[in-house]
């Protein structure tokens, strides 16, 4: 039965986020940290929305779902019809409304956001996907045109997934080509648990397959097969392969040991969380351990998060700026201090400290923030302020640059001096090879799921034009 909607319910219904486990069990356990809403907490979350006319919220998320209309739905209890609308413009609306940072995306420029507390519109959308999926939700592909088009994707991220989907659900046959075991790239294995759990991609694949979508995983391309030969296989091809080269850091004392790389450390938790064996990934245990991580990012807080569940001694995060400036998403940062994460922020590195080839410390400087030409805070040192920090171990987690394979070069698709792949300007995430296109991280550089997923859904319309203009050409010869 539908519910009726209180236009009002904003006045005497605060902001209600889903229950979060117990920190007993956050600080042991990698599972999920929020609970499901019940169909009423959805309900009455959902009924808080204004729906003020003028939907800033649809105009800051980056793939512009049609956030009023859902959660109408969802506060009728209209379920099913939410999960439709949700899917008309995300490919990963569950995965979306677990880690978006919503407090810079939607929820900040949700009207209410200005003294009555946001709409919860991530928790809202991930309980709309993951009810309708569990009621037997699957794409209605029945309307569909099949289309005499192969198109081969590179990188089973959240950008080629999205480009796999909306290709499919166009008719375009799609074989989805990734060198990890399980689908979803940084998703599966960069990020950890107890953000995104890796059953939540499963279930994905699962209803990837169902459309159509052929996944050839274990596969590396350039390595088990040639990117020439893939070439001739498919009448167009798509590369999401992210990026993955670290930034590299200068600090004396880095020689004598003691680093731990940020994405190893969180894929080797991942692989030995489900038993999987990705070669260059060992398991690194950080129990006991006095635990430094640099870096104010996202993959800063995954890891002081897992050094956390993993039983180290001591966890803390060196940040050059402060808790306003940092990069990532602040309900993060929030949730790594309820766990138990201490921030040393202002705090510029200078320095590893061993004794007898053993790390023992970090050097530092406090540092105050000065106005800059780029508009972004400066970090400036303030004389006088070093200082050493006790650390058995180090996670540098300074973000990634682009990591394009040699190979591209060959196939005609040329990339920036940074290593980003120039794309457009005529079609979108159209390459120099008119045939080949991409998104994502490596066109765009480190960035969030969300815009990977935003471009690579315009991408595949891009792709789609590329072959009717292509077969219209073949007519007309
Ligand atoms: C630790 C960490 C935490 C993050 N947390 C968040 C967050 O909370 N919220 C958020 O929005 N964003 C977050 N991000 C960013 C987000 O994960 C990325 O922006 C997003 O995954 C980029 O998607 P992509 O598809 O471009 O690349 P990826 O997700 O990196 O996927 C690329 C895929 O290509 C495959 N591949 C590469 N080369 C080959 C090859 N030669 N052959 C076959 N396969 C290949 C890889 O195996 C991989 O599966 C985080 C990033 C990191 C590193
Ligand atoms: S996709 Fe992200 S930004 Fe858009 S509504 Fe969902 S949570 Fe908000």
């Amino acid at each position: 039965m539908t519910r009726k909607i209180d236009n009002f319910a904003f006045l005497d219904r605060a902001r209600g986020e889903p229950d979060v486990y117990p920190l007993e069990v956050r600080r042991s356990e990698f599972r999920e940290i929020y609970k499901p809403y019940s169909a009423e907490e959805a309900a009455d979350q959902s009924e808080r929305c204004l729906d003020c006319g003028n939907p800033y919220c649809e105009w800051k998320c980056p793939v512009h779902n049609y956030i009023p209309n859902w959660l109408k739905l969802a506060g009728e209890g209209r379920i099913m019809e939410a999960a439709d609308l949700c899917h008309e413009t995300n490919s990963l609306p569950e995965v979306c409304g677990r880690i978006c940072p919503q407090d810079r995306l939607c929820e900040q420029a949700c009207t209410l956001a200005t003294g009555f507390g946001a709409v919860t519109i991530g928790a809202i959308e991930r309980y709309i996907v993951d009810e309708a999926l569990k009621q037997g939700w699957r794409p209605d592909l029945s309307h569909v045109r099949t289309r005499p088009w192969s198109v081969g994707i590179v990188g089973a991220g959240p950008a080629g997934l999205a480009c796999a989907d909306v290709l499919t659900r166009n008719g375009v046959s799609v074989t989805v080509y990734d060198r990890h075991p399980e689908i979803g790239g940084l998703l599966s294995f960069g990020i950890p648990d107890f953000k995104l759990e890796l059953q939540v991609m499963r279930r994905r694949r699962e209803i990837l397959e169902g459309c159509g979508v052929h996944f050839r995983l274990n596969c590396e391309i350039g390595r088990d097969i040639q990117a020439s030969e893939l070439e001739s296989m498919h009448d167009a091809l798509f590369f999401g392969l992210g990026t993955y080269t670290p930034v590299e850091a200068s600090l004396p004392g880095m020689e004598k040991g003691g680093i731990v790389p940020a994405l190893e450390y969180l894929i080797g938790q991942t692989c030995h969380l489900y038993g999987l064996d990705l070669p260059g990934y060992p398991f690194i245990d950080l129990a006991g351990e006095e635990v430094l991580v640099l870096g104010g990012g996202d993959t800063a807080m995954d890891c002081v998060r897992t050094a956390i569940r993993q039983g180290a001694a001591s966890v803390r995060c060196v940040y050059r700026r402060d808790q306003q400036n940092m990069p990532g998403s602040q309900r993060e940062v929030k949730h790594a201090m309820n766990e138990g994460v201490q921030f040393e922020f202002n705090s510029l590195p200078l320095g590893l400290v061993h004794e007898d080839r053993k790390l023992v410390g970090l050097d530092i400087a406090r540092t105050r923030l000065v106005a800059s030409a780029d508009g972004r805070a400066q970090p400036e040192v303030i004389p006088g302020s070093e200082q050493r920090l006790p650390a058995s171990a180090i996670i540098f987690a300074f973000g990634y640059r682009p990591s394009p394979p040699a190979w591209l070069e060959a196939l005609g698709v040329s990339t920036a001096e940074s290593g980003l792949v120039h794309t457009g300007p005529q079609l979108a995430g159209q390459t120099g090879n008119p045939a080949i296109f991409a998104a994502g991280d490596m066109v765009r550089g480190s960035d969030l799921v969300v815009t990977a997923i935003a471009d690579a859904r315009e991408t595949a319309l891009s792709i789609i034009q590329f072959l009717e203009m292509q077969q219209a050409q073949l007519k007309r010869a």
